[in-house]
């Protein structure tokens, strides 16, 4: 459910010095990538392009960018917005061209060649980014034009694009002192040393963590089909015959939970999810934790904020540590009272079944899972015959995306495609003109990542004229050969979701590659996609889409109210263990540079006492030990950011609601106050724009019926 962009490949720009240009043009002779392509709207040639081309047009691309930053860096000319930031916006087209085909396909399609490929051009490529961010020259001319951009006469996005290459410099140490740029390094290094460990351990200790029964009668409730899987999983370790092996998920919560009929049996497991990197073994964790948590606090004091959570916060739509945390503390009441009601009903459950004993987090799904079987009892083989994944897309997804946008869709079977089975659109705008070409790569695959992401192949920008080419990719089970091709409603769910993200990609107008698009905050980059969902089930869309692929039947309204209720179901407990994980990270994210080294598991325990939450019966998601998120790199800080999201989701969705609904009016409203805009503008202020007034909690509470 992500994006995936280049976050570190910063779109750079030309301005070539002679020599540079010379040079790099004879570099790059006969690389396919050295030149744009010449298919409609410069799609990739899929049909030309063989995994030897990418090497060296990496390599090449590297040499370009470095070149034009050179020049730029280096022009004896005083700094001017063109040949400065707009220069910059143009650099890295080669490197761009290249690496946004290459890493689509590490990601969708990979093989050992790619793989090998990937591994020697990362550091490159990271380095490269170094070079650019912490180029003094370069920065020099950015704070020149920075400090007198009142005086310039700049439009607003050329303001807007000065001013986050300043910050995304400054942010990245371009301030500095030379010996304080050097204790950043080092900090930037042992950081990301410690984070690799991390994530090292975690998986080791993950697997080791798994849970061996040796009898088959522990494994009650399982499915003949799971038991199967265990008893191989041990074959596989090599251990006696006669044993089962669970394997943990990455979660606190673990899967088989929900069905183990052996109570012993599943508090065995859920301790072992809990403590699988606290043991004071190999895999142990915590001394990681403990020295993440301070380096990161010294990488923000010397970067001048107060904690890391601020620094994190410093270039998002949240702002600061203090209105995230205050976002998650406003929903703690609700899901409180959600937690302890729902508690109290299991306790009578298991009170009514003969129980002597009162719920615990190893019990909650066990029991919650017959609560659901007895009020929704929803069956994927009753649903599945209405949601043909074709006629999701063409009927649900583009259905929606025509009555909001006015857009068009048209398969394009003449693009080369880099597997077969993904499709191509040609998506027109409502005045027929061409907007962009989307690809949609639906089927699991053995050399696919996991999840379900959207990214481009080209990127929108009225400055270098491209228009956008964007794929989804998806990993839904592929039917045999003559089967229909019949998703879950989950499946269709994230077709939306995913379709979310690509319209924020299409429906992108901006100048500026640095602003356009989906280059956009963490908290706010999930926020299109969710928004997308609510359109699935919107009675018009529904109606158009939900048919039985056989007889054309519309799915029973019965049937759809009992699924729409059932996602109101035990929340308390769902967006509880969201919000827990959400606030311990941000309170170990606040520590200062001067506090001590921390007791990982009592800090754990005093942070999320005081929250308020139910955390005795709905631990977090995530235990600071096997927290991966926030401590294996990627997300320190920035948990919360998919709560906040699906707040401004519910939100914004409120406020079609208030106004009218699905109209092709509400439509072009969003579009053009939001999908067009990427960063052009303080997202706070955009999102204020739209509605005409801050986001509110309350719709998304509703909307998880805790409300
Ligand atoms: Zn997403």
């Amino acid at each position: 459910m992500r994006t995936l962009t280049l976050g570190a490949l910063a779109v750079l720009t030309t301005s070539l010095s002679p020599l540079a240009a010379t040079t790099a043009n004879a570099q790059a002779a006969g690389s396919i990538f050295a030149d744009a392509s010449t298919l409609p709207f410069q799609a990739p040639d899929f049909s030309k392009i063989k995994d030897s081309d990418y090497q060296p047009a990496i390599l090449q691309g590297i040499a370009r960018q470095q070149a034009e930053i050179d020049a730029i860096a280096n022009n004896p000319d005083a700094p001017t917005f063109a040949n400065t930031i707009e220069a910059k916006e143009r650099s890295g087209q080669m490197l761009n061209r290249v690496y946004n085909v290459f890493s689509a396909l590490t990601s969708a399609n990979t093989n050992d060649a790619l793989d090998k490929i990937d591994s020697e051009t990362a550091p490159k490529i990271a380095a490269l980014q170094d070079a650019i961010n912490l180029n003094p020259k370069l920065f020099q001319r950015v704070k020149t034009l920075y400090d007198q951009r009142a005086t310039l006469g700049l439009t607003a996005d050329q303001l807007q694009v000065l001013t986050v290459t300043y910050q995304d410099m400054a942010r990245n140490g371009a301030l500095l002192s030379v010996a304080d740029k050097a204790a950043l390094t080092t900090l930037n290094g042992k950081i990301a040393a410690l984070q690799t460990e991390f994530g090292q351990k975690l998986t080791a200790g993950t697997k080791d963590g798994a849970l061996v029964v040796k009898s088959k009668a522990a494994l009650a409730g399982m499915s003949d089909g799971e038991i199967a899987a265990a008893a191989k999983a041990a074959a596989d370790r090599k251990l006696p015959g006669g044993s089962y092996v669970i394997a943990l998920q990455n979660t606190t919560q673990q899967p088989a939970l929900s069905s183990l009929t052996n109570r012993a049996t599943r508090q065995a497991l859920f301790t072992k999810s809990w403590t699988r990197s606290e043991k004071g073994d190999a895999n142990d964790t915590r001394a990681l934790v403990q020295e993440l948590a301070q380096l990161r606090a010294q990488k923000a004091k010397l970067l001048g904020f107060p904690d890391y959570a601020s620094f994190a916060l410093s270039d998002q739509m949240a702002k600061t540590r203090d209105t995230a945390t205050g976002f998650l503390q406003q929903m703690v009441p609700a899901l409180a009272s959600a937690q302890h009601r729902d508690a109290a009903e299991l306790n009578t459950l298991i009170k009514t079944k003969g129980g002597k004993f009162t719920v615990n987090p190893a019990d909650w799904n066990y029991y919650s899972e017959q609560l659901r079987k007895a009020r929704f009892d929803l069956d994927q083989g009753q649903i599945k015959p209405y949601l043909e994944i074709t006629n999701v897309l063409e009927n649900g997804v583009f259905f929606a995306a025509n009555q909001l946008y006015g857009l068009s869709f048209k398969k394009r079977s003449d693009i080369p495609v880099y597997h077969p089975d993904v499709t191509v659109y040609q998506v027109n705008d409502a005045d027929g003109s061409e907007l962009a070409l989307f690809y949609f790569d639906p089927w699991k695959r053995d050399n696919k990542q996991g999840g379900a992401w959207m990214s481009n192949f080209v990127n929108q920008t009225t400055l270098l004229g491209t228009k956008p080419v964007v794929f989804n990719v998806e990993n839904f089970i592929k039917p045999a050969a003559g089967q229909p091709a019949l998703i879950t409603w989950d499946d269709a769910n994230t077709m939306f979701h995913e379709f979310g993200h690509a319209l924020h990609g299409m429906l992108s107008n901006q100048k500026y590659p640095t602003i356009a698009g989906t280059n956009t905050a963490r908290d706010f980059v999930e926020f299109p996609s969710q928004f997308n969902e609510n359109w699935m089930t919107e009675p018009a869309v529904l109606a158009n889409f939900a048919k039985h692929y056989q007889t054309g039947a519309p799915m029973p309204a019965d049937l759809i109210a009992k699924i729409k209720k059932a996602h109101t179901f035990n929340q308390g407990y769902a967006l509880g263990e969201v919000i827990a994980a959400a606030l311990l990270d941000l309170k170990w994210h606040s520590l200062p540079a001067s506090a001590p080294k921390q007791d990982v598991l009592k800090f754990e325990s005093q942070a999320l006492g005081a929250t308020g939450l139910d955390v005795k019966d709905v631990p977090s998601r995530y235990h600071s030990p096997y927290f991966r998120h926030i401590w294996g790199g990627g997300y320190a800080a920035g948990y919360y950011a998919y709560s906040w999201t699906e707040m401004l989701d519910h939100d914004a969705f409120q406020w079609f609601t208030d106004n009218g609904g699905m109209t092709r009016a509400n439509g072009q409203r969003f579009r053009d106050m939001i999908l067009s805009k990427g960063h052009s503008q303080d997202y706070a202020e955009m999102y204020r724009a739209f509605t005409g007034r801050d986001p509110s909690i309350e719709p998304m509470l509703k909307a998880r019926g805790l409300k």
